[in-house]
């Protein structure tokens, strides 16, 4: 490991001013994924800003009926806490899903976001292409082994997918991720949050580097009765997701009123289905419905050589994860 720099902050603007001027300095949370990286040499921050003494670990109800998830509030705790697990299920079952139960008692929230693709080409520092962790240096992946990785949104550059499965669930509640710079604060869209690859993979997000997470913030929620989080990987005790799907619906006097669903494992950012979500209003919820709304939500999939099976069983997950969140047959 190389030799960094170490500060604790215990305020927020505190936090924010010791992490400027640092050459990629980076603030310290669980450090679940970040000292791994920096073990192995992926990253190499001269820096580092420990956070954890940051009074952001709250849990608490917003005054338009929402609710606040602090940045620094642990996984465990916000799975399970009462108001996340009455309100928010299909959020508490995506985070329970990921990792382990050691993991989650020390990974944040605000960390879960930002923890950075599992790409085996980006994770070995010794490989010497990838465009992610080295800039211009190509992609191993792309000629290579691809089989976990991206049918939506990549690029030539870079076919990484986002490791996540908090923040696949938070994009089909539609949250909302507040953060504060030397500029001020900020709310950000979940959609908007994360990145597609595009020229500049090695940028995962919008977040600025000076920008501290403060909270995810939820809207109130209709979807907390018909929800399911269905994650399909290749070993059911502890993987990533090959493919997952937040599903959620809406439902009144049998019909469904309004439905969610977002995808992980396919693409460089947690990845909605928009147009899937909208076939679905107004109608029964039906193995037709529900067929129907896949194979839309499989439309201007790319896949490559070694993941094309991923349309068919994403197409399959969503028709499952639908079923399971309706109850219905
Ligand atoms: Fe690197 Fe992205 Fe290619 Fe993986 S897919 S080798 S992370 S550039």
């Amino acid at each position: 490991m190389n030799s960094f720099e170490y500060k604790r902050a215990e305020q927020e603007q505190a936090a924010i001013e010791a992490i400027v001027g640092g050459k990629d300095a980076k603030f310290l949370a669980g450090g679940t994924n970040l000292i791994d990286l920096m073990k192995n040499g992926v990253q190499t921050p001269s820096r580092l800003v420990d956070i954890n003494r940051v009074p952001l670990t709250n849990i608490e109800r917003t005054p338009d009926g929402g609710l606040r998830l602090g940045a620094l509030a642990r996984n465990s705790d916000t799975a399970n806490h009462p108001l996340v697990r009455k309100n928010y299920p299909l959020l508490s079952q995506a985070i329970l899903s990921g990792a382990s139960p050691q993991l989650r008692n020390l990974a944040t929230n605000g960390g879960n976001l930002l923890q950075r693709t599992r790409c085996s080409y980006f994770m070995d520092p010794d490989f010497p292409k990838c465009n992610k962790r080295s800039p211009g240096t190509g992609c191993g992946a792309r000629e290579g082994v691809h089989r976990r990785h991206a049918i939506f949104g990549a690029s030539e550059q870079c076919i990484a997918v986002h490791p996540s499965d908090m923040a696949v669930a938070l994009v089909a509640l539609g949250a909302s991720v507040r953060v504060r710079g030397q500029k001020g604060e900020r709310m950000i869209p979940i959609a908007e949050f994360h990145r597609l690859p595009g020229t500049t993979p090695q940028l995962d997000t919008n977040l600025q580097p000076d920008e501290l997470i403060l909270s995810i913030d939820l809207p109130p929620s209709p979807y907390a009765a018909h929800h399911h989080y269905l994650k399909i990987r290749d070993r059911a005790s502890y993987d990533f997701a090959l493919v997952s799907v937040a599903a959620a619906l809406e439902m009144q006097s049998g019909s469904i009123k309004s439905a969610r669903i977002a995808l992980g494992g396919v693409a460089h950012k947690p990845w909605r289905a928009e147009k899937a979500e909208a076939l679905l209003a107004g109608k029964q919820p039906n193995a037709t419905a529900f067929e129907a709304a896949a194979t839309e939500a499989l439309n201007g999939a790319q896949p490559l050589q070694q993941n094309a099976y991923k349309v068919e069983l994403a197409r399959r997950a969503i028709v499952r994860a639908l079923v399971l969140a309706g109850g219905v047959a």
